[in-house]
């Protein structure tokens, strides 16, 4: 374990399944039905982890300001070889990135949401060439997991509990290392956790990828949202770990096919021997602290391990978005203007269910839908919809010719345009003599 000693080099740990058969094994292991069975130490019930998190959680919500002072104050005093800055927004963020870059147009990301989903647009759009080196690492040629339901279930294969904390590093390696070489590109990685109080930062790794860029780019700049900000390493590392545990099969859905390949960093020029690495450090709000003053505080706590995606009906219908995709990014993409609407949201609770900290985003969905409605008032679509008596009343009224009119194509176009309802969906069929109708003949 870490003693306290002082280091000129930030502390940084990455966590990963301890045992020799690393994620990516088991994930395929899985997917080929063959997997093996691994040890696993005992654990705590979920019911007590969850307590714990919650309360981790709850705790760096409540002090939050202090937090990030005292871990600012700590990077300045304990590593001030490490460059610090704060962004108040993703433009702050990706300004400084570019004046850091000194020319440099490639950039590897990893997967997490601060840096795929808040930062990557605008290092797109400032003209890098952005590579997620998450993705580059999949080697899985065929989607095999296509829902939940056939999805093993982990804790009888012995995989919930895997992972530890089995690679530690401290800083990043000034020297050539002996697993490759510095290469010209910049290292954008967001962290998991970090501890305030001593500095360390964590990453969950299920590849390679994060190590790789730690070592190997020229310079690197780790991305603390400030929700990742806690009080003491122990709990930095409990919150890491949790996203492992609470993630697992999120991230076994998530598998697909073998992505497009980017730029290969082993082909990317190397810089100059004499130069030094560099280790920057952006502590971005980006309208985190916003979060905190209002309805939408509950979000705060969230740890990203994406199991509100496990069971949501609706994931499949967003496998074209640029970011990745779960009910918690849908909503935040929605508030921060990403997403026009959150109407496919179909309120069924699931991902309530699964998240270990019960965020309620199923009903901060219908707030947030509240809040627009109230802005920018409800849109034709929504009026029409939100009238099937009448819309029932009229097609019954000229039933005959309703149908007939709903067989065709030309209809059906203007149809969806003013109602919203995709013309390849089959309506039912109106009747003329309906049940009231009818009952008053019989009665
Ligand atoms: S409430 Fe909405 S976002 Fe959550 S699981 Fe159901 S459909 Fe998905
Ligand atoms: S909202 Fe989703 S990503 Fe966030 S903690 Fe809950 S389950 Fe994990």
């Amino acid at each position: 374990m870490i003693n306290g000693e002082m280091s000129k080099d930030l502390p940084i740990w990455i966590m990963e399944p301890e045992l020799t058969e690393k994620r990516d094994l088991a994930a395929r292991k899985l997917l080929e039905g063959g997997q093996k069975k691994a040890h696993i130490p005992q654990t705590p019930s979920l019911d007590d982890i969850k307590q714990q998190l919650k309360g981790i959680r709850e705790d760096a919500l409540s002090q939050i300001d202090h937090l990030t002072r005292e871990l600012k104050a700590n990077l300045n005093q304990k590593y001030p070889g490490v460059k610090v800055t704060q962004a108040r927004d993703e433009a702050e963020a990706v300004g400084y990135i570019t004046r850091i870059s000194d020319g440099t147009r490639t950039i590897s990301i990893n997967n997490s949401s601060v840096v795929s989903q808040e930062l990557k647009p605008g290092l797109l759009a400032s003209g890098f060439n952005v590579i997620n080196s998450y993705l580059d690492e999949f080697e899985v040629k065929e989607r095999k997991i296509l829902d939940y339901w056939d999805l093993p279930r982990l804790e009888e294969k012995n995989l919930s509990g895997t992972f530890n904390v089995s690679i530690k590093m401290a800083g990043i390696d000034q020297s050539h290392p002996t697993d490759g070489k510095p290469r010209k590109y910049l290292a954008v990685l967001g962290a998991n956790a970090i501890s305030a109080e001593d500095t360390t930062a964590f990453f969950l790794e299920h590849f390679s990828n994060i190590h790789k860029d730690l070592k190997e780019a020229e310079k690197v700049v780790i991305v603390i949202g400030l929700d990742k900000i806690v009080k003491h390493r122990q709990d930095a590392a409990f919150q890491t770990k949790c996203m492992g545990i609470f993630g697992m099969e999120s991230i076994l859905l998530g598998i697909q096919p073998e992505p497009k390949r980017g730029i290969a960093i082993a082909g990317l020029s190397l810089p100059p021997a004499d130069k030094e690495r560099e280790l920057h450090l952006v502590i971005l709000d980006n309208g985190r602290s916003k979060l905190l003053e209002g309805k939408f505080r509950e979000l705060f706590l969230c740890i990203g391990c994406r199991a509100c995606n496990k069971h949501c009906p609706i994931r499949h219908s967003f496998t074209n978005v640029d970011y990745v995709w779960t009910p918690r990014n849908y909503l935040n993409q929605f508030l921060y203007g990403g997403e026009k609407s959150i109407d496919i949201c179909l309120h069924c609770e699931a991902c309530r269910l699964e998240c270990p900290l019960q965020i309620d985003l199923p009903g901060l969905m219908w707030k947030a839908k509240i809040d627009y409605i109230s802005k920018h008032g409800r849109s034709f679509h929504h009026v029409i919809l939100g009238m099937p008596e009448l819309l029932a009343k009229l097609g019954t009224a000229f039933a005959p010719l309703a149908n007939r009119m709903m067989d065709i194509g030309l209809v059906r176009a203007p149809m969806e345009i003013i109602t919203g309802v995709d013309r390849k969906t089959r309506l039912p069929v109106f009747h003329f003599n309906t049940f009231r109708r009818w009952f008053k003949q019989h009665a």
